[in-house]
C-alpha cells in the first residue's frame, strides 16, 4: 500500500482522485489532504478518508477546521504552516503525490515533491508551464517518477513506447519512430459562436464546457483555448518536442483524448468517456489497469468523430501561448501569470471575455526586470511582476 498526498483535495481533480482511491481501497492510504480554504468540504473529506494530516493554505480556515475536527473526534492533524507541508512532502511518510492545486500556487509544493524524488501525478499544468526545464531537470536529478494526469498528455503517454515513457521530459521521439504528437481540443463552448458576439460572453456562458466538468479556472481557459496553449507548452516539456513534432487538432466531441502519429503512418489514439477518473486511475494503477468507475464508452450512442484545424483568430490565447512556448521560459511564466489575473478579473466582472487575450498580450509586451540566471526564485519574481503589471493595466482602465 502506498501513502498518498492529495494537493488540491477539495477541487475537481482532488475529488476524482479520492473516488479512485475509494474504488481501490487496497492500493493507497490517504495520508495528507491539502487545499486552500473550503473548510466544510475538507471536513467531510477528513471524516470520510481519515488522513493523518490536513493542510489549509488560509490561516483562518486552518483554525476553523482544527476546531471542527476536534468536535467530530477526528484524529487528523491540521498542519501549522506551508513549511510544515513542504517538510512532510519531503518525508518518508509520503510515497505518491497528486499535484492538483490550480495555478501557479501549486508550483512550490509540486516542486518540493519532485525534489524529494516522489511519485508525482501531475495535474497542475501551470507548475510545469512556469518552470519548464528546471522542473524536468529536477525530475531527472531526483529520480522522481512523473506521470501525466492531464487527459491529453495521459493519452499521449499511453500511446508511447515504454522507452519513451521512462524518459519523460528528455525522450527522443524520432529515435522511436514518432513523427508527431497530435494534441486534441474540443474548441470549448464557443466553437461556432459568431466572433461579433464574443465581447458580450458572460462568465456563466464561458464556464459551461460542452464535454467536461472541471474547476472554474480551467473551464474559462478551455473557452479561450488558453488551456490548449498551456497544454501545448506542457506537451513540449513532457515529450521534448520540436515545433514540427507538435500539432493542435480540434475534435469537438472529445472522445479521442490525443494521439501519436508514427513514421510508418500509424496513428495511435486513446479514447473513452470524458471522465478524469480514467487518466487518474491509469497513473494510480501504475503498471496495472485498475477500476475507475468511469464506465465503458458506448460507440453506438456516440455521434461521429470530426476533426478540424483551429482558427487562431477565434482563439488568440492559443496563438499567444504557442508563441510564448518558443520565446522561452520568461515568456511562458508571464503568459501564465497574466492569464491567471485575467481569468480572475473576467470571473469577477472586471474585464470582458475578449480582454483576456488583450491583457495577456499587453503583459507579454512589457519589459520586466529579469535575473540573468534562471532559478525558481527568478521565475517566481517574473510571476509576481507580471501579475502586478496585469492588475495595473486593469486598474488604470487601459484595455480596449
Ligand atoms: P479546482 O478549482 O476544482 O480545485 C483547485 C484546488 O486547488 C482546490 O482544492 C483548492 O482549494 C486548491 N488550491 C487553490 N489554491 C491553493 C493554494 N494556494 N494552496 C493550496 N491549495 C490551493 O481545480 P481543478 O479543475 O481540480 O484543477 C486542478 C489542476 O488540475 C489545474 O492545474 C488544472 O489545470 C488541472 N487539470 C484539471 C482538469 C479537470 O478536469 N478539472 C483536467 C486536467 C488538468
Ligand atoms: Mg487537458
Amino acid at each position: 500500500m502506498k501513502n498518498l498526498a492529495v494537493l488540491g483535495a477539495t477541487g475537481s481533480i482532488g475529488s476524482s482522485t479520492l473516488d479512485v482511491c475509494s474504488a481501490n481501497p487496497t492500493l493507497y492510504r490517504v495520508v495528507l489532504l491539502a487545499a486552500f480554504k473550503s473548510v466544510q468540504k475538507m471536513l467531510s473529506l477528513c471524516l470520510l478518508h481519515q488522513p493523518k494530516y490536513v493542510s489549509m493554505f488560509c490561516p483562518h480556515a486552518r483554525l476553523e477546521l482544527r476546531e471542527l475536527l476536534k468536535q467530530a473526534d477526528s484524529k487528523s492533524i491540521v498542519l501549522d504552516s506551508e513549511e510544515e507541508l513542504l517538510q512532510l512532502l519531503g518525508s518518508n511518510e509520503i510515497d505518491s503525490v497528486m499535484a492538483a492545486i490550480v495555478g501557479g500556487a501549486g508550483l512550490t509544493s509540486t516542486l518540493a515533491s519532485v525534489h524529494a524524488g516522489k511519485e508525482i501525478f501531475l495535474a497542475n499544468k501551470e507548475a510545469l508551464v512556469m518552470s519548464g526545464q528546471l522542473f524536468i531537470d529536477a525530475v531527472k536529478s531526483s529520480g522522481a517518477k512523473l506521470w501525466p494526469v492531464d487527459s491529453e498528455h495521459n493519452a499521449i503517454y499511453q500511446a508511447l513506447s515504454p522507452r519513451l515513457q521512462d524518459t519523460l521530459g528528455y525522450c527522443d521521439l524520432s529515435a522511436e519512430g514518432v513523427n508527431k504528437i497530435l494534441l486534441t481540443g474540443s474548441g470549448g463552448p464557443f466553437l461556432n459562436k459568431p466572433l461579433t458576439e464574443f465581447s458580450t460572453i458572460t462568465p456563466a456562458q464561458a464556464i459551461k464546457h460542452p464535454n467536461w466538468s472541471m474547476g472554474q479556472k480551467i473551464s474559462i481557459d478551455s473557452a479561450t483555448m488558453m488551456n490548449k496553449g498551456l497544454e501545448y507548452i506542457e506537451a513540449r516539456w513532457l515529450f521534448n518536442t520540436s515545433s514540427d513534432q507538435l500539432q493542435v487538432i480540434l475534435h469537438p466531441q472529445s472522445v479521442i483524448h490525443s494521439m501519436v502519429q508514427y513514421k510508418d503512418g500509424s496513428v495511435i489514439a486513446q479514447m473513452g468517456n470524458q471522465d478524469m477518473r480514467i487518466p487518474i486511475a491509469y497513473v494510480m494503477g501504475g503498471t496495472q489497469r485498475i477500476e475507475s468507475h468511469a464506465g465503458n464508452f458506448d460507440f453506438f450512442k456516440s455521434p461521429s468523430l470530426t476533426f478540424m484545424e483551429p482558427d487562431l483568430k477565434r482563439y488568440p490565447c492559443l496563438q499567444l501561448a504557442i508563441d510564448a512556448c518558443y520565446a522561452g521560459q520568461k515568456a511562458t511564466t508571464m503568459l501564465n501569470a497574466s492569464n491567471e489575473v485575467a481569468v480572475d478579473a473576467f470571473l469577477t466582472g472586471k474585464i470582458k471575455f475578449t480582454q483576456i487575450a488583450e491583457l495577456v498580450e499587453r503583459v507579454l509586451n512589457k519589459p520586466l526586470n529579469d535575473a540573468s540566471e534562471r532559478s525558481i526564485e527568478s521565475l517566481l519574481d517574473i510571476d509576481l511582476q507580471s501579475k502586478l503589471a496585469a492588475k495595473a493595466i486593469i486598474d488604470q482602465g487601459l484595455l480596449c
